[in-house]
């Protein structure tokens, strides 16, 4: 047993060692760490990686063009991973930042072998990581990396290039031929350019431009990826140390924002009178939450939970709580509101009971946890909703547009919800017209994984102050 310090090594059974440390910012991760890690540095690490994937998940989902999924993913790759090359990171710390791209890569590498599922979200965005990093890349690191790896694939002589002329151009036309590098492979190691037919195919060999050469490096980096996955998922039962396994376990599902604790940052002086004044500004859960408050002066224990934590974490105070929903609940007599639900509202706010001071929930606990049964009201409207009742609601709640509905519908379908919440978000809030305009040098706003989160920003776009 390891007292505070641990080798990763030795959970994906392929111990080696590397003398030569991160000569490059790309990495195929062949090799992995060997050195000792801290348990704190196992969580931060592993944690910031999941940021950027997610990230990545998120932005392709969203929008249209590489370009914008590319600007999205340097500023939170900045925040969380950063990754210089040697030529453009100088003074910065390249060796830390490497050590660290390494290590996470290797932690989420064993905290999503665990299903089929787990897998393929990985391998997906880690390749869509990976493409982005070797786009980005100069010209000479890059060709030194793939050296490196033995990729250097056989270029096409200028007059076998001559010799083929006719069929290399008529398989490329979008290419300028006279400027184009052509090099071979067996064709099998490009199925994704056959499939697009991208490529002039003879004998088994295809000849593919150099402009498609990233596909051909995303493949290995896939290939490599899917078969040390299918490694680690064999070493994975023989884990057993207590201190990282409930992460490893639980990582896929963490929420990784703010916790909304203190109340908000953006509103002060939330008080039971104007909570109505800011439900423009409340997600689609919450709105609901409330219209059903008003419609039936009365909510269910969880629903009533759920939003009291919202309210709480968007800065309303206990004192304010108890008048809000004694206002609310107007049918019923003093008496049962102290007997029934004042001690509830007070228990929330950690003045009850175990005097636990509870979160507001994050969507992913709105989402996975208490499933709503018939009658409830608790729950995101994104997952619980029928397609019918979520198409209508958003509609009166400032969706015109059908194909913004249909967009957001589809990614509900996908079972995307927060990104289909987030999209509601850019398009009642006018952000996505000028998203798409300005292309490039707006940057996405990131996905709302918190019902607080979308509060805080809603008021921060209008610039609401009730201060
Ligand atoms: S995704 Fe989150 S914020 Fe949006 S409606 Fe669902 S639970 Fe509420």
């Amino acid at each position: 047993m390891f007292s505070h310090r641990r080798t990763l090594a030795s959970e994906t059974g392929e111990v080696k060692n590397h003398n030569q440390k991160y000569p490059y910012r790309l990495n195929f991760y062949n090799i992995p760490p060997i050195e000792e890690i801290t348990t704190e540095e196992f969580e931060t690490f592993s944690l910031d990686r999941l940021q950027v994937l997610k990230a990545i998940e998120s932005a392709s989902l969203r929008t249209k063009t590489e370009l914008q999924v590319a600007d999205h993913i340097r500023d939170v790759s900045n925040q969380y991973l950063p990754l210089h090359s040697t030529e453009g990171g100088k003074g910065y710390p390249l060796e830390q930042e490497r050590r660290k791209d390494h290590i996470s890569h290797f932690i989420l590498r064993l905290a999503y072998c665990r299903t089929d599922e787990l897998r393929k979200w990985f391998i997906k965005y880690e390749c869509a990581l990976f493409r982005i990093r070797f786009i980005e890349e100069n010209k000479e690191e890059r060709q030194a990396f793939l050296n490196n790896e033995r990729l250097n694939w056989k270029d096409l002589t200028q007059n076998e290039k001559e010799s083929m002329r006719n069929e290399l151009s008529l398989a490329n036309p979008h290419i300028k031929f006279d400027d184009e590098t052509f090099f071979i492979v067996n064709f099998e190691q490009v199925p994704d350019l056959v499939s697009r037919r991208a490529v002039y195919i003879k004998a088994g060999k295809a000849y593919v431009p150099i402009s498609e050469q990233v596909t051909l490096v995303v493949g290995e980096f896939r290939k490599k990826l899917y078969t040390a996955l299918d490694l680690a998922s064999r070493a994975f039962p023989s884990i057993d140390d207590e201190r990282i396994l409930p992460l490893l376990n639980n990582i896929n599902q963490q929420y990784l924002g703010k916790t909304y604790m203190n109340g908000n940052n953006v509103v002060d002086k939330v008080t039971a009178d104007n909570v109505d004044q800011l439900v423009g500004h409340f997600p689609l859960c919450m709105q609901h939450l409330h219209r059903k408050l008003r419609e039936l002066h009365h909510l269910k224990h969880f629903a009533r939970m759920q939003y009291n934590l919202f309210l709480k974490g968007i800065g309303l105070t206990v004192e304010e709580a108890l008048i809000f929903w004694r206002k609310s609940f107007s049918t019923i007599t003093d008496e049962k509101f102290q007997k029934d639900y004042a001690y509830n509202i007070r228990h929330n706010y950690g003045m009850e009971g175990k005097r636990q001071d509870y979160l507001p929930l994050n969507c992913h606990s709105i989402i996975t946890n208490k499933q709503p049964g018939p009658g409830d009201q608790h729950g995101c409207p994104f997952k619980h909703f029928s397609e019918d009742n979520l198409r209508a609601f958003m509609a009166q709640t400032g969706v015109r547009k059908d194909e913004n509905l249909k967009e957001i519908l589809d990614l509900v379908r996908g079972k995307h919800y927060q990104v289909a919440c987030t999209k509601y978000f850019e398009i009642t809030k006018c952000l996505e017209d000028s998203i798409s305009r300005d292309s490039g040098e707006r940057h996405l706003m990131e996905t709302i994984t918190h019902p607080n989160s979308y509060f805080e920003q809603s008021a921060l776009q209008l610039d609401l102050s009730l201060k």
